[in-house]
């Protein structure tokens, strides 16, 4: 299996290449040349453990590693760091499964494949002879930012910086990175929003006479954004693991097509679930639910992208984008593989900030349904599932949830339901106990983690523990203009 650019045909790399460096040269996205379909059947999978699955999916995109090498990558991965043996656990509220993808060590979806991406690609750099130490530049609208600091942290020949907006996390999130130690890790606080970050970085990918700069330093950049495939190819193991568990227990009948309702920033997640179904899963509708900042509803129901408007800061911050990347890979998929096409939209949006997509192309992405909520109606379900079920959820995953059931109130017909759920209702903790009950809006946030773990009877997670007596380690602030010379600073080049 070779990797080629959604810009650029003629690029043909390897799988641990296209990992090694992240981004393509032309600024493309690397993207398989086929996709493949699974080897095994789902009632073959059903059985399987969260690991075993995984490697049923990496196997068929990363054809250059070999088995010993994936299976050492999954099993130091998937490990004690997830506070269940099941990894992905699926929980029942209602009449909808949620699919928990927050058990990781920093309590967000992102764990999933940044607990992977330094192993693939500390093995991408031996396949490689890469001599040179890899620099990782990460953008981050609050978890990614963590996720990958921690899965880096202290990996010989590996550095990290990661960019965030200073006052688009939430104050968990922000103590997450700032206190995260590891000699080779370093978080800047840009002031600026996500897509300034992304931008920021994306300019440094590209910049090739920076990229011969660091060279001669003895550095390389990679991605551990979710422009890097090594972060896309695990995430379509849960999408499989999840309707083969439905399967196993007996909630869904092989073959019955399942609707997955995805909180989505940057396209990563759902595109996951985009290759699953192409894979064989047999998955229904792809609801992509978004929150105010609606381009991608706006994209779904009228085929024109339109990033010109206004960024909101709302209380689901990892889905504060208008820019989602990610989007890139599907317009290249369904142009049917146009490296032409794609790389026209590309421009366009760099020049105008908008491109409509060809009826036809609109048509092969029929099954995507797009969604939002509003910040009231994001509180409203949080409080409303709360109140019917129990259940706690956090308020990306709520902007989903709200989605979901909307959809199904226009089509009482509509297949079962499988919600992603993003983040730990820790993480966002003051948006979730103030919507549960006003009075909490004025109370601080550490204060409030003991009131949640009453409320939903959970227990505090791990990764909260850690952070409540922990030292601040770093202090770098830069405007999104000076990024370049605060990574060269940072690395003494
Ligand atoms: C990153 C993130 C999202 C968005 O996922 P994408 O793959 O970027 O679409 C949603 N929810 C949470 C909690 C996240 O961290």
């Amino acid at each position: 299996m070779q990797y080629t650019s959604t810009r650029d045909k003629n690029v043909s790399v390897t799988p641990s290449e296209a990992i090694l460096t992240g981004l393509a040269p032309d600024g493309g996205l690397f993207v398989p040349e086929t996709i493949p379909s699974l080897e095994k059947s789902l009632d073959e999978l059903k059985d399987l453990s969260y690991q075993e699955v995984a490697y049923e999916v990496l196997k068929l995109y990363l054809t250059d590693y070999t088995e010993a090498e994936l299976k050492d990558c999954i099993n130091k991965a998937y490990d004690e760091k997830f506070d269940t043996e099941l990894i992905a656990p699926l929980v029942k509220a209602d009449s909808t499964y949620f699919l928990e993808l927050f058990h990781g060590a920093t309590i967000a979806f992102k764990d999933m494949a940044l607990s992977i991406l330094p192993h693939l690609l500390t093995t991408a750099a031996k396949k490689n002879q890469a001599d040179k130490e890899i620099v990782i530049l990460a953008a981050t609208s609050g978890d990614t930012g963590k996720a990958a600091m921690a899965g880096f942290a202290d990996v010989a020949g590996t550095r990290i910086i990661v960019f965030y907006p200073k006052d688009g996390v939430s104050k968990v999130q922000e103590m997450q990175m700032l206190t995260q130690k590891g000699d080779n890790v370093d978080v800047v606080a840009i002031t600026g929003n996500f897509d300034h970050a992304q931008s920021g970085v994306k300019e440094m990918f590209e910049n090739q006479e920076l990229a011969a700069e660091m060279a001669a330093a003895g550095y390389q950049f990679s991605s551990a954004n979710s422009i890097n495939i090594g972060r896309l190819v695990p995430q379509i193991a849960y999408y499989v693991y999840a309707y083969a568990k439905l399967l196993k227990e007996e909630e869904i009948t092989l073959g019955e097509p399942l609707d997955v309702v995805v909180p989505t920033g940057n396209f990563g997640n759902i595109l996951a679930a985009y290759l699953a179904k192409e894979m064989g899963v047999p998955i229904g509708k792809l609801i992509c639910a978004s929150n105010e900042n609606k381009v991608l509803y706006d994209f779904f129901t009228s085929g024109t992208y339109d990033r010109n408007r206004d960024f909101i800061l709302t209380s689901s911050p990892s889905m504060d984008i208008l820019i989602s990347s990610n989007l890139e890979r599907l317009l290249y998929f369904v142009s049917g593989n146009s490296a032409q096409a794609t790389k026209g939209f590309m421009e366009e949006l760099k020049q105008q900030g908008s491109y409509s997509v060809t009826p036809e192309m609109q048509a092969k992405m029929a099954d995507f349904i797009g969604g939002y909520a509003t910040e009231a109606q994001t509180a409203e379900e949080i409080k409303a599932v709360y109140e019917n079920t129990g259940y706690v959820m956090d308020t990306h995953t709520a902007v989903a949830a709200y989605v979901g059931d909307e959809y199904r109130r226009r089509h009482p017909e509509a297949n079962k339901q499988l919600v992603i759920s993003t983040a730990s209702p820790f993480k966002f903790v003051k948006s979730v106990m103030s919507a549960i009950d006003n009075k909490f809006a004025d109370v601080d946030e550490f204060a409030l983690l003991e009131k949640l773990v009453q409320v939903s009877q959970t227990e505090m997670p791990q990764a909260i523990k850690e952070i409540i007596d922990a030292k601040t380690l770093h202090d770098i602030v830069c405007a999104p203009e000076k990024m370049e010379a605060t990574v060269k600073e940072i690395l003494s080049v």
